[in-house]
């Protein structure tokens, strides 16, 4: 009692990067001089012309960490609208049928619940045999595949996905947002974009995944292309997005892009494996063990015991989780990436810790001890099962 009125009291330890990661004081910097920036970057006159000025260094800057030209660069107001745009500008408007992963987020999902579902494997990775049958099936298509997963941090084999869509004459627009901000050199989205995989295809980005302010985002395209636009609006962003540029957002998300690319994620994969390890010996399976994951991510099924009561437990215990999905009323639904990849009723019992860029070690091991102790009482109530898995998916 004593204990728990005591973890209340401190401030909550915050392991829920993957739904946004806390702001870095780069970013912060960064669009504070965009705030007291007057000037409407559309305007001609002085104030506009420097508005403009730091609107397009913000665009140079995140379209060369991606090897591309600054006007391939289009601000939008986060990754739903970045995904949204390519779907209309690439899929419907030039007339493609679309293609998307079984375990894409939401916001490709929601908006064409007719496309054709690409399916994956028991650790969530692309069929890609199934790929390959379905660009044969279909002329041209747009092909939207997650380069990572938020749920479970799996990455997808772009580089194979990308050679495949080439073959084929397919459109690959990347849901890029989980995986810009947290690449590690042996990542198949850093190499598939070294090694020019990616070229032809286009990309979402969301600035509050990396540690920039919520409510900005970038569609990367493949080339200075003109696109059919979601927001006609007053021509802005040359015709492809409509809308004043949310200036001091997009510069926040280029320092926060920028600061990203200096972190040197092993470390936390480093705390995140030792992390899984004390979940497993508390009796926890790890979905996606085994493939190529986000460095700081976790998605655990703890058999038997609802997601829901999961949450409840720890976030008394003072720690901020979340299930494998959450729908926008707060209430935990069961999850479709834990669904796809044939996980049955462990799809409502899978908790993910995802672990923001400035993680304190010690934070992660109280959260070890208390998931341990939670376990433990869901075990003495008879909820949680015993599996032979060996804490790994099947
Ligand atoms: N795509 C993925 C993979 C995401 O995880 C999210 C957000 O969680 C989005 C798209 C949507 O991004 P935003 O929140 O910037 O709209």
């Amino acid at each position: 009692m004593v204990q728990q009125a005591a973890a209340m009291q401190q401030a909550p330890v915050y392991l829920d990067a993957n739904a946004t990661e806390p702001l870095r004081p780069a970013a912060r910097d960064a669009m504070l001089a965009g705030l007291d920036q007057v000037g409407n970057p559309a305007s001609v006159h002085a104030a506009g012309r420097k508005a403009r000025i730091m609107l397009e260094e913000a665009r140079r800057q995140i379209a060369a960490s991606f090897g591309r030209e600054a006007d391939s660069c289009v601000f939008t107001s986060g990754g739903t609208e970045a995904d949204t745009l390519a779907l209309h500008a690439f899929g419907h408007a030039e007339g493609r049928p679309i293609l998307m992963g079984a375990t894409e987020h939401d916001a490709i999902r929601r908006a064409v619940p007719e496309a054709g579902i690409i399916p994956v494997d028991g650790q969530g990775v692309i069929d890609r045999t199934a790929l390959e049958e379905m660009l044969e099936a279909h002329e041209a298509p747009l092909v939207c595949i997650m380069a990572a997963n938020n749920e479970t941090g799996v990455h997808a084999p772009l580089r194979e996905v990308a050679a495949l869509c080439r073959r084929h004459g397919a459109f690959l627009h990347v849901d890029a947002v989980q995986a810009a901000g947290r690449m590690r050199e042996q990542d198949d989205f850093l190499l598939a974009l070294k090694d020019g995989s990616l070229e032809g295809a286009s990309l979402a980005l969301s600035a509050h995944k990396m540690g920039g302010p919520k409510g900005s985002g970038v569609l990367l395209l493949p080339e200075d292309r003109p696109l059919s636009p979601l927001l006609p609006g007053g021509g802005q962003e040359r015709g492809r997005r409509g809308g004043t540029p949310a200036l001091a957002s997009h510069m926040g998300m280029a320092a926060a892009l920028e600061e990203s690319r200096r972190q040197d994620w092993n470390i936390l994969a480093v705390l995140r494996d030792e992390l899984e390890a004390v979940m497993v010996q508390a009796g926890a399976i790890i979905m996606g063990h085994g493939v190529a994951r986000l460095p700081n991510t976790v998605s655990a099924v703890l058999p038997g015991v609802p997601a829901q009561m999961q949450l409840m437990a720890l976030d008394i215990e003072g720690y901020c989780v979340s299930a494998g999905s959450a729908c926008s009323s707060g209430k935990v639904s069961r999850s479709h990436v834990l669904e796809a990849m044939g996980q049955g009723e462990a799809a409502g019992q899978a908790i993910r810790v995802s672990l923001p860029w400035n993680v304190v070690a010690d934070d992660v091991r109280a959260f070890g001890r208390a998931y341990g102790l939670m376990a433990q009482r869901f075990a003495e109530r008879g909820l949680l099962k015993k599996t032979s898995s060996c804490g790994r998916s099947q």
